[in-house]
C-alpha cells in the first residue's frame, strides 16, 4: 500500500499552503506580472550583504551586491572602485592609507 508516490504526496502536504519556500530565509519573494495580467510569485536567493570596509567597517559604495556566479560575469568596474585599495577601504580610509604610504 505505501508506495513511493504516496510518500511524495505527503511531502507537498507538509509543505503547507504557500509551498516549500516560506520556511526559507535565504529565498525573496519577487512579485512578477505576466502578460495576462496575473501577478505571480517567483522565489529567488537573497543577495550577499554589501561589502565592506577593511578599516573602519562602513559599506563599500559603488560595488554591487550580487551572488558569486553573478559576479563572475560583471565588468571589473563594477565590483570594485577603480583606485589604490578600491574594493578593501573606504574613500576616507584610503585616503589616509596613501597619505601614511607618501609619508614614510
Ligand atoms: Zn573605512
Amino acid at each position: 500500500m505505501v508506495g513511493q508516490k504516496s510518500k511524495g504526496k505527503q511531502k507537498i502536504q507538509g509543505e503547507g499552503r504557500y509551498g516549500r519556500y516560506k520556511s526559507k530565509k535565504s529565498y525573496r519573494m519577487v512579485f512578477v506580472k505576466t502578460p495576462g495580467g496575473r501577478t505571480t510569485t517567483h522565489y529567488k536567493k537573497k543577495k550577499p550583504s554589501a561589502a565592506k570596509c577593511a578599516s573602519c567597517g562602513a559599506k563599500l559604495s559603488g560595488i554591487s551586491r550580487e551572488r558569486p556566479y553573478k559576479m563572475q560575469n560583471m565588468p571589473k568596474s563594477s565590483k570594485k572602485a577603480e583606485r589604490p585599495f578600491g574594493g578593501y577601504y573606504c574613500s576616507k580610509c584610503a585616503r589616509k592609507e596613501i597619505k601614511k604610504e607618501a609619508r614614510k
